[in-house]
């Protein structure tokens, strides 16, 4: 029950979120810290707890995958219940697919340092930086990738702009559709900009589907159903 909504872990009932932080406690460590959501009976899980399995898990199969298709190997992970629907390991997630299909479709990357520098930049990323913070998680590991591949640094003049464009055209299509959030829809339009992106200003085509088509709506209470883009034909009316 507690997988099935993206809801609390451990109850299962809906999250209430705060303007304000407040001191929480984890459920699964125990861990006081300030937190912007608790479950209706109280609950709090840490983003640390929460995309502990999911992190490791698109780690372990991005190593191992040679898709070129950023967008398929993001629903393989998907697939996987160590990914919640919503949830920071999405963070690492993006990035992870990104890089891996780059590799794939013949980009020029030591895959394993990669990961492991994505790894460690994605954690420092809170869940609900989309709403608390003015940018999405899924735009920032975006972000992430094209700083690793271009070997951006604050100081480096072309790929600070780069790696800035590919964000900024990521967030604008966040904010065309609005909220509230879906780290599905964000990943997939995230991960359908920089494949564009990267065919424009680095000259490396990955794959990506005809058509992007959402499974996993029936686990999001929040889907826009028919306003999102990823909503099957089919169950449109
Ligand atoms: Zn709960
Ligand atoms: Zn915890």
């Amino acid at each position: 029950m507690a997988r099935s909504l993206g809801v609390c872990l451990v109850c299962g009932e809906p999250l209430r979120y705060f303007e304000e932080v407040q001191e929480v406690t984890c459920e699964e460590c125990g861990r006081v810290e300030t937190g912007h959501a608790v479950c209706e009976a109280g609950h709090y899980v840490c983003d640390q707890c929460h995309r502990a399995r999911g992190v490791e898990h698109v780690l372990t199969v991005c190593a191992a995958s040679d898709l070129r298709d950023p967008v398929a190997l993001a629903q393989q992970i998907m697939a996987d219940d160590a990914l919640y629907p919503n949830g920071p390991e999405h963070h690492t997630l993006v990035g992870a697919a990104l890089l891996t299909a780059y590799r794939n479709a013949g980009g020029a990357l030591d895959l394993d340092a990669a990961l492991a520098e994505l790894r460690r930049r994605s954690l420092a990323v809170p869940g609900g930086a989309c709403g608390y913070w003015g940018t999405c998680g899924a735009a920032i590991s975006a972000g992430m990738y094209c700083s690793i591949v271009l070997g951006a640094t604050p100081m480096t003049p072309v790929p600070w702009g780069q790696t800035a464009r590919l964000t900024s055209r990521i967030l604008g299509r966040l904010a065309d559709v609005g909220g509230p959030r879906c780290c599905k829809r964000s990943t997939f339009i995230a991960l359908q900009e920089a494949a564009a992106y990267t065919a424009e200003a680095m000259g490396l085509t990955m794959e990506l589907p005809a058509q992007a088509t959402c499974t996993f709506m029936a686990r999001n209470a929040e889907c826009l159903r028919t306003a999102c883009p990823f909503f099957p034909e089919h169950g449109r009316a």
